[in-house]
């Protein structure tokens, strides 16, 4: 029998096609836009306006989830819950949902493990597993919608694996969070985030897409960046520079520079002024993110040398924050994400 297709990551134009594959009319196509995206049906039985002999024959030839639920767990600090989610063929990947007062983010996977092995980071641990493909990204949002019942507001590009290595899946999934006619999360709610994949960030700006950039920089000496960051010895922080200065100017953004702070390791003066001196002519935002314990060798600064970085930045024009991340209690925060399961279920590859 062929392997059915999976209409979760279609576009409305690839459903409109699937559904005159069927002999159907294009319109059926976008009421299972409607029913996957806006009403997030779990079965093809709840689409009540399809007809019965229609519901019948997408049984037989589709599917619609991509992922299993394995584990949810929910931090008792900040209310955070971190999904660990199964795809096909066994891997696993994380997401993380995170409520605050006035926003519902979450933070999605764009590959299962990552084969960047930046030095501090728990899925580097882990080694490259696969690339996820769209509607693997995008069923992320969609059971986690479900599941808490709202609308999320902003989506983050920031958990297992670089998306800018997953170029073509990351970018069509982004469009269909962003489709006003389904899930509708404004361009400017979706953070993609890389390490520095330089040839992507300048496609990226080519192709003027609309969602906002960040840059996970961590180090702005070259040498302790190459440590901490090792894709950075193909693109170095010159090339990098030259990228984003690209990007920004091309489409009049800002984009966010993350920063890990790691004690006794980039969290000092002179790291302070090298990052400075980097970005001072660009426009942008930076983002201070102490680090969340997660890899041995490596701690988070105090709080008050946290404070003491931030305030070495001040003559920057740019706004610095520090993002005291959330659920640091549920192994859910930044560079942390290692799908604890994985190490005891997942095929190898
Ligand atoms: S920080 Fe990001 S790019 Fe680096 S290893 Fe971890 S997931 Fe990969």
């Amino acid at each position: 029998m062929p392997d059915k297709t999976i209409l979760t990551g279609l576009s409305k134009t690839q459903l409109e096609e699937f559904a005159e594959s069927l002999g159907e009319k294009k319109f059926r196509g976008r009421q299972l836009f409607n029913w996957i995206y806006v009403r997030k049906a779990a079965t093809f039985a709840e689409m009540s306006d399809l007809g019965k002999s229609l519901r019948q024959r997408l049984e037989e030839t589709a599917d619609l989830g991509c992922l299993q639920v394995r584990e949810k767990s929910v931090s008792t600090k900040s209310g955070s819950v971190k999904y660990l989610f199964e795809l096909a063929g066994g891997h696993l990947i994380e997401s993380v949902y995170i409520p605050e007062a006035d926003r519902r983010t979450l933070c999605v996977s764009s590959q299962a493990g990552c084969a960047l092995n930046c030095a501090f980071c728990a899925t580097g641990a882990l080694g490259f597993k696969r690339d996820l493909h769209t509607g693997e990204i995008v069923d992320q949002v969609i059971q986690v919608e479900r599941e808490i019942a709202e609308p999320l507001t902003n989506i983050v590009f920031m958990g297992m694996g670089e998306p800018f290595l997953n170029y073509e899946a990351a970018i069509a999934a982004a469009a269909l969070m962003n489709d006003a006619d389904g899930l509708a999360i404004g361009h400017r709610h979706i953070v993609i985030s890389t390490v520095g994949i330089t040839p992507a960030i300048r496609r990226y700006a080519d192709e003027m897409q609309p969602y906002r950039l960040a840059i996970s920089l961590h180090a702005a000496i070259e040498s302790k960046r190459k440590k901490l960051v090792p894709i950075s010895r193909r693109y170095g922080l010159t090339e990098l520079m030259e990228a984003i200065r690209y990007y920004a100017k091309k489409l009049r953004r800002r984009p966010t520079f993350e920063y890990v702070l790691l004690a006794g390791v980039n969290d000092g003066e002179e790291d302070a002024r090298a990052l400075r001196q980097l970005v001072e002519h660009v426009p942008c935002k930076v983002n201070l993110i102490p680090y969340n314990p997660a890899v041995p060798g490596y701690q988070r600064p105090s709080d008050e040398q946290v404070q003491r970085f931030a305030d070495w930045l001040a003559p920057l024009q740019a706004p610095v924050s520090v993002r005291w991340s959330k659920g640091t209690d549920i192994a859910a925060a930044c560079g942390q994400l290692a799908g604890s399961v994985v190490h005891r279920s997942a095929p190898s590859s």
